[in-house]
C-alpha cells in the first residue's frame, strides 16, 4: 500500500522527452510518487523498460497490434495493456491517478487530457496544444471540474510562480522570454537554405523533434502565447514576447506598478516538471544550480516577426478565436512533419499555415467536436497545399 504522502500520477506520452524527464523525478522521490498508468505512442522498447521498472497497473499504446505484441511479451501478469484513443482515455482516467501529466504532443492530448479533467484528476500540463486547440473549453472544464492546472511549459511556470501571492488585477504584461532557437542570427536569404538537421540542433533545450522545429520557427512562442492567455486569462495586448538568448530568465510579469517579478534557473525542464508535481511544496533536486557570477550577461530583444512570421500567424488566429487556433495548430503540426520529410522548406512551414488560415472560416467553439472537427480540416488542407504542390 502507498503511503499517505505517495501521490498517484497518470503519464500520457511517458517515452517523450517530459515523460522521460518525469520518471527521473518519480524515480529519485519514489516514497512521494507512484505511477499508475503510462502510454507511448511509440518507443515499445523504452515502454517495456518503463513497465519493468515503475510496474504501472495499466498501459496504452496508440497501435493495437504493438499492443497484442507487449501482451505475448508479458509473462508472469503485468499490466493491463490498452491501445488506440479508448486505451489513452483508460489511462488519463485511471481510478487511483491523482495527477495526470500531459506530455503527449500535439492534439493527439486533447481528448484524453479534457476526459481526466472531466474525471476530477489534477493536472501538469506539457502539451500546450490542447489550450491552443480549445483553451476556453478546456478552461472551462477545469473550473467546472474544479481540479489543479499546473503549467510545465518552463514559461508558463516561471510566470505560475512569479504570479504566487499577487493580485490578479496588479498585473499589467507577461513577458515570455524566448530563445530564438537556432537561427536567431540567421539571414532570410540562408533561412531559404536550411536543412531538418539545422533546425534541430537547439543551442540550450534538449526536446522533441516537433517542438524544436516549432522553435526554430518561433511557432513554439506562439503556441505559448495562446497557453498563455488561457491559462492565466489575460488578453492578447498583454502578453508579450522577448528574445532572451541565454534562456536563464525563464518568463516575467510585470506589475501596474513598474515592478517585475521573475524566475530565473538554469534551462533544464526537470525544474518546472517537479514544480508541477510536488505544488506547492519544492523538491530538493540534484542539479548544478544558476551561478550567476559565472553565466554572463543576459539580454533582452524584441523579434524579428519578418523573419519569424509564425508569431505573427498566433497572435491573428487570438484575434480572429473560435476554431482559428485549432487551424493553426493542426496546419503546423502538418507542416512540421513535411518539413522534417524534407517535402517542404523552412520557409514553407509559415506559408503553408496562413494559406490554410485565409482559407478557413471560423465558427465559435461550444463543443469539442467543433475542435476536432476544425483540427481534422486543418490537417486535411495543409496536407493537400504541401501534395499538391500550391504553396506560396
Ligand atoms: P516527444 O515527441 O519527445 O514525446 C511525445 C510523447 O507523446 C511520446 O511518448 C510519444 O510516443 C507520444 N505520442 C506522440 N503522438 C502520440 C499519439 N498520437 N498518441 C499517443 N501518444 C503519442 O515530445 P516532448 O518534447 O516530450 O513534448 C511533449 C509536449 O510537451 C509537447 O506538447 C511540447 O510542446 C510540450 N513541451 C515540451 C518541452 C520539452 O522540453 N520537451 C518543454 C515544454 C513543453
Ligand atoms: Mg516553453
Amino acid at each position: 500500500m502507498p503511503c499517505n504522502k505517495q501521490k498517484s500520477i497518470a503519464i500520457l506520452g511517458s517515452t517523450g522527452s517530459i515523460g522521460v524527464s518525469t520518471l527521473e523525478i518519480v524515480a529519485a522521490f519514489p516514497e512521494r510518487y507512484r505511477v499508475v498508468s503510462l502510454s507511448a505512442g511509440g518507443n515499445i522498447k523504452l515502454l517495456k523498460e518503463q513497465i519493468a521498472r515503475f510496474k504501472p497497473e495499466v498501459v496504452a499504446v496508440a497501435d493495437a497490434a504493438a499492443a497484442q505484441r507487449l501482451r505475448e511479451e508479458m509473462v508472469n501478469g503485468g499490466p493491463s495493456i490498452l491501445s488506440g484513443p479508448e486505451g489513452l482515455t483508460q489511462c488519463a482516467t485511471h481510478v487511483d491517478a491523482e495527477m495526470v501529466v500531459s506530455a503527449i504532443v500535439g492534439a493527439a492530448g486533447l481528448v484524453p487530457t479534457m476526459a481526466a479533467v472531466r474525471a476530477g484528476k489534477d493536472i501538469a500540463l506539457a502539451n500546450k496544444e490542447i489550450l491552443v486547440a480549445a483553451g476556453e473549453l478546456f478552461m472551462d472544464e477545469v473550473e467546472r471540474q474544479n481540479v489543479r492546472l499546473i503549467p510545465v511549459d518552463s514559461e508558463h511556470s516561471a510566470i505560475f510562480q512569479s504570479l504566487a501571492g499577487q493580485r490578479g488585477q496588479d498585473v499589467r504584461r507577461l513577458i515570455l522570454t524566448a530563445s530564438g532557437g537556432p537561427f536567431r542570427n540567421t539571414t532570410f536569404a540562408d533561412l531559404q537554405q536550411v536543412k531538418p538537421v539545422d533546425a534541430l540542433a537547439h543551442p540550450n533545450w534538449e526536446m522533441g523533434q516537433k517542438i524544436t522545429i516549432d522553435s526554430a520557427t518561433m511557432m513554439n512562442k506562439g503556441l505559448e502565447v495562446i497557453e498563455a492567455r488561457w491559462l492565466f486569462n489575460l488578453p492578447a495586448e498583454q502578453i508579450a514576447v522577448h528574445i532572451h538568448p541565454q534562456s536563464i530568465v525563464h518568463s516575467l510579469v510585470e506589475y501596474c506598478d513598474g515592478a517585475m517579478i521573475a524566475q530565473l534557473g538554469v534551462p533544464d525542464m526537470k525544474t518546472p516538471i517537479a514544480y508541477a508535481l510536488s505544488w506547492p511544496e519544492r523538491l530538493p533536486l540534484e542539479q548544478n544550480p544558476l551561478d550567476l557570477c559565472r553565466c554572463g550577461d543576459l539580454s533582452f530583444s524584441t523579434p524579428d516577426l519578418e523573419r519569424f512570421p509564425c508569431l505573427g500567424l498566433a497572435y491573428q488566429a487570438l484575434e480572429v478565436g473560435g476554431t482559428c487556433p485549432a487551424v493553426m495548430n493542426a496546419a503546423n503540426e502538418i507542416a512540421v512533419a513535411a518539413f522534417l520529410q524534407e517535402r517542404i522548406s523552412f520557409l514553407q512551414i509559415p506559408a503553408v499555415i496562413a494559406q490554410v488560415m485565409e482559407n478557413h472560416k471560423a465558427v465559435s467553439v461550444t463543443e469539442i467536436t467543433q475542435v476536432l472537427a476544425a483540427d481534422s480540416w486543418g490537417r486535411q488542407r495543409a496536407e493537400h497545399i504541401i501534395t499538391q504542390g500550391v504553396v506560396r
